[in-house]
């Protein structure tokens, strides 16, 4: 019987943070994960660091022991694993949601890569990392090119290019820098970006003022080629060498799949999912989003400290709801 109170689309830190809360009220549910555990996490730089110190990426005030400042990629990973394993998380992984069909009884069939399910309720908590923001030029699927930027000692002594200029970007560059890669960025604005974390904003800067890193501002990637990039710059078409390039331009949820399910996007450009603050539920009846989904691509918007509410916003609405019915 594949019939639940609840169907949680995405095993990320949202996605268990509401099995828990399932859980905590008796509602039946199951997680459907397309990859590993935390997937997203996974696929993070090997190096990186939380912006967030660790108490603030506690799920249900379950305690996050660490002994740094701010915990890194592998903490965060034994962190998740142990709140989803201890607490028997009914949850199953590389089993990818393709479509939901909605019957006029208010029962939702999930249509997954392997089975099927029916819920009343869905929560889409799928987040952001899936599909990279392309930036259409030629060569971008050159097998030197990543839209994913894992470990700095892969580009050591290679001419690396490094295109944007957030978090992502500026910490990958300051890494390979480090050790021993020749970076170059492309940044599109005049400066490095604003939401950069405030104590890299300096390295970095620091970094291309002395020469360290070079950068092109007010600059972009016109064409990639085996051996070298061509750039359009305020100076005009710069030809440069290089052996890898890295387009860290960011991510956006899979608008498609919201729309397939019937959710509104807004039309100002930043597509985002209409839904009820107070309750998280959509246009759609039944079908509730949580995480960092909700910013449409505004993807800075909604992050673990700010959206783990979100679990506890939907569950309780639909404890109410089944209190309702049951009274
Ligand atoms: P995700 O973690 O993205 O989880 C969504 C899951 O859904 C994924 O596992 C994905 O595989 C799965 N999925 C997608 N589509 C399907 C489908 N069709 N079927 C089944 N499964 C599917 N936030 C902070 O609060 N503090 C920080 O310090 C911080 N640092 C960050 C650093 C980096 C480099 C990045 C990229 C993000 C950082 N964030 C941070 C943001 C944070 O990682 C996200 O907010 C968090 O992952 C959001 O959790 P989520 O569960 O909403 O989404």
């Amino acid at each position: 019987e594949n019939k639940y109170d609840v169907v949680i689309i995405g095993g990320g830190p949202i996605g268990i943070a509401c099995a828990l809360e399932a859980e905590k009220k008796g509602l039946s549910y199951i997680v459907l994960e397309k990859g590993c555990l935390v997937n997203s996490l996974f696929h993070y730089p090997t190096n990186m660091t939380f912006f967030s110190t660790s108490e603030k990426l506690e799920l249900d005030n379950i305690p996050f022991i660490s002994n740094n400042p701010k915990p890194g990629k592998r903490e965060a990973l034994e962190y998740y694993r142990r709140i989803a394993t201890t607490n028997d998380i009914n949850i199953h992984l590389f089993e990818k949601v393709t479509n939901i069909k909605s019957a006029a009884d208010n029962v939702h069939n999930i249509i997954t890569s392997k089975n099927e399910y029916q819920a009343e309720n869905v929560i889409v908590a799928t987040g952001f990392y899936d599909i990279p923001n392309y930036l259409g030029v030629k060569g971008e699927e050159l097998p030197k090119v990543s839209h994913y930027y894992n470990d700095p000692h892969y580009y050591a002594t290679q001419k690396t290019i490094v295109v944007g200029a957030s978090n992502s970007a500026v910490d990958a560059a300051l890494e390979i820098y480090r050790k021993g890669g020749d970076v170059t960025m492309i940044v599109r604005k005049p400066e490095i970006g604003d939401r950069v974390k405030y104590w890299v904003r300096p390295d970095i800067i620091n970094r291309i003022e002395e020469g360290s890193i070079k950068a092109y501002f007010n600059s972009s990637l016109r064409e990639i080629k085996e051996n070298e990039v061509i750039l359009d710059t305020p100076n005009g078409e710069e030809i440069i060498e290089n052996d890898f390039t890295l387009l860290l331009t960011g991510y956006r949820p899979n608008f498609g799949f919201l729309q397939d399910l019937g959710i509104k996007l807004s039309e100002d450009g930043k597509k985002i999912p209409l839904y009820n603050e107070n309750t998280m539920e959509t246009n759609v009846p039944g079908i509730f989003l949580a995480g960092v989904i909700c910013g449409g691509v505004e993807t800075h918007k909604w992050f673990i400290e700010n959206s783990r509410i979100h679990a506890k916003i939907i569950i309780n609405h639909l404890d109410k709801k089944q209190d309702i019915l049951t009274s």
